[in-house]
This record gives structure tokens, sequence and C-alpha cells, in this order.
């Protein structure tokens, strides 16, 4: 776990977007891993997902204050959490300003296709090479276009782990690219879901929010968080 906590990126949010800034403009390849207790609870029984967060080349960010909380307790100190949703927001901004290309792969239909529209109104200069929902058959026949179409910034919503482990399938393919697994981004990003007010967001206790509006993530809070919790305490 601590192998883990030691490759998150571990400086300021604003240093990291010019990073990606900087990969867009020379049209570098980085494969963006959002690492939360999720991911690393479920990385303990799951080989594809170790797989991903031991490759080297990989980019870690620190999705969520506990990660950021249970790094510090181990001596490793970490500036502030990077979540999908900060990197989203980042890349549509960056991509307006620089007319970039994406394309989208994720969410349900309704979901997908408010973000497209309002991509289209609010972002008007970003080229949209193609998008889909995460309800397809098909996964790989979405990732097979994206990889054909070739964009500067792929965003990934289909959840942990399968975001994660269909970018791994084909990443490798890729010739340049953001590729990030942005979880239920896409959901706030098109308004259909709220993100947690600005005081949650800033007394750290968004995933208390998330709870409260929506109780079924609590099984899933337990088994992720809690369990996180006492195992670095252990
Ligand atoms: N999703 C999808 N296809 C599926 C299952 C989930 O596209 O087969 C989407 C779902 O609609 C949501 C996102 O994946 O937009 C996952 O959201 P969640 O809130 O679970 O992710 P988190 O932000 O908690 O990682």
């Amino acid at each position: 776990m601590k192998e883990y906590l030691k490759k998150l990126y571990n400086k300021k949010r604003e240093t990291y977007f010019k990073l990606l800034a900087n990969d867009l403009k020379n049209k570098h390849k980085k494969f963006i891993v959002t690492v939360n207790p999720e991911t690393l609870m479920l990385s303990e029984n799951d080989l594809e997902l170790k797989n991903i967060l031991e490759d080297k080349n990989n980019s870690f960010v620190p999705d969520g204050i506990a990660v950021v909380k249970a790094a510090r307790k181990v001596g490793i100190k970490i500036s502030e959490r990077i979540t999908g949703i900060d990197i989203a927001e980042y890349l549509l901004k960056t991509a307006n300003e620089n007319k970039y290309s994406i394309y989208l792969f994720g969410a349900k239909e309704e979901v997908i296709s408010i973000l497209i529209d309002k991509i289209k109104k609010e972002y008007s200069n970003i080229n949209i090479l193609g998008y889909s929902n995460g309800y397809v058959k098909n996964r790989d026949e979405i990732m097979e276009d994206i990889i054909r179409k070739n964009p500067d910034i792929c965003m990934v919503a289909l959840g942990i782990p399968h975001q994660e482990k269909i970018i791994a399938k084909y990443y490798s393919k890729a010739k340049k690219g953001i590729y990030i697994g942005v979880g239920g981004s896409f959901d706030v990003l098109s308004g259909t879901k709220k993100r947690a007010p600005k005081i949650f967001i800033k007394l750290n206790l968004e995933w208390l929010y998330r709870i409260i509006t929506e109780p079924s993530r609590l099984k899933r809070f337990w088994n992720s968080n809690v369990k996180f919790m006492f195992k670095i305490k252990k």
C-alpha cells in the first residue's frame, strides 16, 4: 500500500495542470489514474488493476482526502487532492482555449448527450471527435474507434476499475493523448448530478455529501474507505 502512496503526485493541483498543458502541447501520451481508497482496496484482489498501479509509465493522482491523509500518516507529504472532476474541468477548459480534440466515453445516454450539448455551447472551440454512453454492449468497439480517431484527450467514465482496465487494454495503441478514467464526472459536468457545495469541498467532506445524497453508496464507502482507514492504522 505504501508503495502506491509513494507514487502519487505530491505537488499542487495547478502545477499538475501545467504538466498536462505541456503534454498536450507536445502531443505526449499520458494515462492518468485517479487513486482513491476504492482503487487501492480493489487492487488487493484484482491483478489487472494491481498491474495498472504498478506501471511506472502511468501518472497517479491523489483522488480524495483519505489517500492524502493516509500518505501523511506514513510519512509521505502530499500537497492536496486532485480529483477526476478537477482534471476533467481543467481538460475541457484547456481544450477550448487551444482547440484540442476530445472523445468522451461513459455515463448514461441522457447524461452524455446533455454534456455534449453543453460542450458545443460553452466550449465551442473543442473539436469533438466522438462520444458514446457507457452502457454499450461492446466497449471494445468504442475503444477501437477512439484509437482510430486519435484524440488529444480521452475521458472514460465507466467507474472504477472498468475505466482503468479498458484504457490500459488500448493505451499502448494510442499515438498521443491524455487518457483518464473520470468516474461520475460526466454526471456532474452535465448538471445531472450536483457536486457537493463548496463548503463541503473546502472542509474535505465531499465524501459525506455523497453518502447523504446517495445512501446506497454507504456499502461501497464501508468496503473501500473504512476498511482502507483500518488498514492504514494497522
Ligand atoms: N457507468 C457506465 N457504464 C456502466 C456502469 C457505470 O457508463 O456499465 C457510469 C455511470 O453512469 C457513472 C459512472 O460510470 O456515470 C460511475 O460513476 P460513480 O459515481 O460510480 O463513480 P465514482 O465517481 O464514484 O468513481
